[in-house]
């Protein structure tokens, strides 16, 4: 197959001044775009260590990235929204050699390579920059949560990134040059489902900034004014945007793909939306960062959506394998397999395994077949999914009792239709305090996660508890402590 490079560098040639990246008003054309990542590529062309590539929507993001890969470094995308801590531990773990600050603040990182656009004002940068990378080395690394406190840094290839790209344009029904939706923020590997697909085929990438996730009318005035063709985003996205009452074939005539993965795909929703774009092609696609986006994947038909309720994650991609361990859980083997967490032998040793010489990644979901579909049905461990975000719950309650008042930790997801709908934290406080106190500290409390985790990992409520009920075998009894909430 084509890769993504040369794919791009084919772009240019033919379509040279269209529009390949757009956030608002800052556009990227095809030759932009590979001009100043031979740019950026040029700067960091003898790093071995990743690109750390921070912002939030910028054009300039996708350079960083288009640039890594060139180079052969690959990077590391770190929203804006991470906090701090967070942020300086996974620069502590990569030690990258350059830092590339798409934002207009100044990082306060004490980092020698901190880059920025300015280089572009440089003379003596080459016109053109022959890219250096190989099928083996790391494209990106993304870091998620990890029950230890401490995130895990998913490092995927290459050539993984390559294959999953060419099953992304095979699925897609509607052909190239097509305007793409992007509305995971690039620290989320949903986003490699809009960026490389939308790339390697000459369409345009629109951007979805936090600021019109929280303002349904500025993204209403994008969604119309982009005349978006193809949608990538969480279900949860799409049920936000289903309250805009005008979301549908009727007044969106350019709308004509949605692909979905990320978290489970509830039948309501795909119901609504089937109805609201009955031409439409809607995908429930699944899988985990460990295996480079997706693996499965199905078309969901008004057939699939009266036959199937949960509804079926569809039928694995070509050269994956997927099958079932003892307990159930899903494991998935092939190309599409990460090189393990970076940095991490202990951790990468108990989910990367080889399996008859393929590489294959234990995921924790527990799954079925049925009429040669699969079926996730659950999780072994604590893992859960909200608003699309995956996190462990026992990180957020290592970070709970590493704040002083706090003596002891239960993070309790409260379900709603299958689906996460809000964390809730169940906590035994150090000494006993009245409840004009707990206000206040339920406030400080709140004010310390945030200096270690994103936002959206605190705990919406925080509950007090005089002591925690254990199990039998002396242990906290979480489906206790739950179902205590619950009554
Ligand atoms: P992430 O690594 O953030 O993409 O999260 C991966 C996890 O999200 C999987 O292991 C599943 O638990 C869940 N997930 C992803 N896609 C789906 C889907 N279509 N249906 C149900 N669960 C999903």
């Amino acid at each position: 197959m084509k890769d993504i490079i040369y794919s791009l560098i084919e772009n240019e040639k033919h379509y040279p001044d269209q529009i390949a990246v757009k956030h608002n008003e800052d556009v990227l054309t095809y030759r932009e775009l590979n001009r100043y990542a031979d740019a950026l590529a040029y700067f960091i062309k003898d790093s071995y260590k990743p690109l750390i590539v921070y912002g939030h929507m910028s054009p300039f993001m996708i350079v960083g990235m288009i640039a890594s890969i060139k180079a052969g470094c690959g990077y590391v995308p770190l929203d804006i929204s991470m906090p701090e801590d967070r942020i300086k531990s996974i620069i502590k773990k990569i030690e990258p050699e350059y830092i590339w600050n798409t934002t207009e603040t100044q990082l306060d990182l004490n980092h020698a390579h901190i880059l920025d656009t300015n280089i572009f004002n440089e003379v003596d940068i080459p016109n053109r920059f022959e890219s250096q990378i190989n099928g083996s080395d790391i494209a990106y690394t993304i870091f998620t949560s990890g029950s230890t406190g401490e995130p895990k840094g998913v490092q995927i290839r290459y050539d993984s990134l390559n294959e999953f790209t060419q099953w992304m344009i095979d699925l897609n029904k509607i052909g190239e040059n097509q305007q793409w939706l992007n509305q995971a923020p690039f620290s989320f590997d949903l986003s490699v489902m809009a960026i490389y697909p939308c790339l390697a085929t000459g369409g345009t990438l629109n951007l979805v900034d936090k600021t019109m996730i929280s303002k349904p009318k500025l993204l209403n005035d994008m969604l119309l004014q982009a005349k978006i063709n193809v949608w990538v985003s969480t279900p949860s996205f799409m049920e936000m945007c289903l309250m805009l009452p005008d979301l549908s074939e009727e007044h969106y005539e350019s709308l004509k793909e949605f692909f979905f993965c990320g978290e489970i795909l509830p039948h309501k929703t795909a119901k609504m939306l089937l109805q609201r774009f009955p031409s439409a092609y809607i995908y429930n696609t699944y899988g985990p960062t460990e295996a480079t986006v997706a693996v499965t994947s199905i078309l969901i038909t008004e057939a699939v959506i009266n036959q199937y309720n949960p509804l079926p994650v569809g039928k694995v991609r070509p050269g994956t394998q997927l099958t079932l361990a003892e307990n159930e859980e899903l494991v998935i083997s092939g190309q599409c397999v990460s090189e393990g967490y970076v940095k991490d032998e202990q951790r990468s040793k108990a989910v990367f395994k080889d399996i008859k010489q393929r590489r294959a990644y234990y995921t924790g979901d527990k799954a079925t077949v049925n009429d040669d579909l699969w079926f996730i049905t659950g999780r072994i461990d604590f893992q859960v999914k909200l608003n699309g975000y995956r996190m462990e719950l026992e990180e957020i309650e290592f970070h709970l009792r590493q704040i002083d008042v706090v003596k002891e930790a239960i993070v309790v997801p409260i379900y709603k239709s299958g689906k996460v709908t809000q964390l809730q934290g169940v906590v035994v406080l150090n000494q006993s305090n009245d409840d004009n106190e707990r206000q206040t500290l339920i406030h400080d409390i709140k004010q310390e996660l945030k200096q270690t985790m994103p936002e959206y990992m605190i705990p919406r409520k925080i509950i007090f508890r005089d002591q925690f009920p254990l199990t039998i075998n002396g242990k906290l009894d979480r489906k206790q402590i739950a179902e205590d909430i619950l009554t």
